[in-house]
């Protein structure tokens, strides 16, 4: 279902849409949205949408506030849970300037920008997300809480909640909205779930995630519950990861698989140097795909989250990993991102970290086939295994070593995206927390 402007206008026309939303993501990857009427579609075609770029965090100063939303028809899609009778739609938009010239704080466009640069060399970014998040009950006043009532794990049935009934309701609700549900269960904590759709090409596996969390959000709240996608809501139990499988294809076929003739379980040597672009990068690349103080706290040994920056087959205790299909199925798996990351800046991240490995032929190390979490700091050091960065301030700090990062995203977004992120850690850091006074009120 891929609608031009004119299949847009047709639809809304014979299918009683009275509202499109016209959304886009911040650099910090919130989904905002501005409704117009049925009638203002084709305006807004014609000549963009206005709205207060000052007011979007991360986005313009008040002297060039003035911005315009260009809507993209091809993801045209009607929001399936709003009144069918004066239905509502959705369509994705791109960003321009007051003088109709490219906003370059747009993470759509720096994700789009990358993918030319792909495609220039014959290649397709093949994205599979897959998103974890907790659902909790609500307090009397309809507050989220961190209460759970379920009391199943990994792959559970029928958790004694409304868990069950919530998922079914999402898996449906993206499929009408046509996305392709590959999976859902119960994840290994209480109360948390997974929901996996199918691998696309990258744009629009990030304009996906986008639309998932917000239909998971939804969906929870019509059961009563609350979605949260905080990466780490409770000590003790796994946190909310959203892994990244990628592959390359060119001409359809899988570049990530290796010759038939040759080894079947090896990855081919593209998929090698791709990986070791990764690696390469993934320190600087973590303030973005880890975007949260919380984040770090998920990236702790011993819940399947990683903390080391090493590569194996299989094995879930490092940060890259090959799962077993090959063939079309042949991917690496990059278990790092946490599912409150901007998806558009991410990708073109991993992208970009990816093709350097290929322009320069990067070696990937030897894989780690152990569990890497019981490894003594001697053994780290004698594997020369680093690790992700541990807190968000020194994601910052390896962030702007990295100059890979300041050319995918721009100085814009570098920029705002640097400085409103330190001034969240120095809260975090100045903050008394709980912990604090627990531990040391009392005793001195
Ligand atoms: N929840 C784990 C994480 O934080 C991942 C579990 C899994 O392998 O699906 O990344
Ligand atoms: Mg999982
Ligand atoms: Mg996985």
């Amino acid at each position: 279902m891929h609608f031009s402007k004119e299949d847009c206008l047709k639809f809304v026309e014979e299918n009683d849409v009275r509202f499109i939303r016209l959304q886009f993501t911040d650099i910090f990857g919130r989904m905002k949205n501005i409704a117009i009427t049925d009638k203002q579609l084709s305006n807004a075609f014609e000549n963009g949408i206005m709205f207060d770029g000052s007011s979007v965090a991360g986005f313009a100063g008040v002297e060039a506030s003035d911005m315009l939303l260009f809507p993209n028809p091809e993801t045209f899609t009607v929001m399936p849970w709003r009144p069918q009778q004066g239905k509502v739609a959705r369509i994705i938009c791109d960003i321009k300037k007051h003088d109709g010239t490219q906003f370059e704080g747009d993470p759509r466009y720096i994700l789009k920008r990358t993918l030319q640069k792909a495609e220039q060399l014959g290649y397709v970014f093949q994205v599979g997300p897959e998103c974890e998040f907790f659902l909790f009950h609500t307090d009397d006043e309809g507050r989220p809480t961190t209460i759970t009532h379920d009391t199943a794990s990994y792959c559970d049935l029928a958790p004694i909640d409304l868990g069950e009934n919530a998922r079914r309701e999402m898996c449906l609700t993206l499929e009408e909205m046509g996305f392709e549900i590959e999976a859902s269960h119960h994840e290994s904590a209480t109360g948390q779930h997974e929901i996996d759709f199918r691998y696309t090409d990258a744009l629009t596996a990030a304009d996906n995630i986008m639309t998932f969390k917000l239909v998971v959000k939804i969906m929870a709240q019509h059961n009563g519950l609350h979605a949260t996608f905080m990466p780490k809501p409770l000590p003790g139990v796994s946190g909310s990861g959203m892994h990244i499988n990628m592959s390359l294809t060119q001409d359809g076929i899988n570049l990530f698989d290796k010759d038939k003739e040759e080894d079947q379980s090896d990855i081919s040597d593209t998929a090698k140097q791709f990986a070791a672009g990764l690696l390469k990068h993934i320190k600087g690349i973590t303030a973005i795909a880890n975007p949260l103080v919380n984040s770090y706290k998920r990236l702790t040994p011993g819940f399947e989250a990683p903390v080391h920056i090493a590569w194996a087959p299989m094995n879930r205790s490092p940060l890259l990993r090959v799962p077993t299909p090959r063939g079309e199925g042949t991917r690496l798996e990059l278990r790092s991102p946490d599912p409150t990351c901007n998806p558009y800046l991410t990708l073109a991240l991993l992208l970009e970290a990816g093709l350097e490995g290929l322009n320069k032929g990067l070696k990937l190390p030897k894989p780690v086939n152990v569990n890497i979490y019981n490894l003594s700091p001697q053994q780290e050091k004698r594997l020369k295994i680093d690790r992700l960065p541990s807190n968000l301030f020194v994601a910052l700090e390896e962030m702007k070593k990295d100059q890979l990062i300041r050319s995918t995203v721009g100085d814009h977004i570098f920029n705002k995206y640097y400085s409103a992120k330190m001034s969240e850690w120095e809260d975090y850091d100045n903050a008394i927390h709980p912990w604090e006074i627990n531990k040391y009120l009392k005793s001195f």
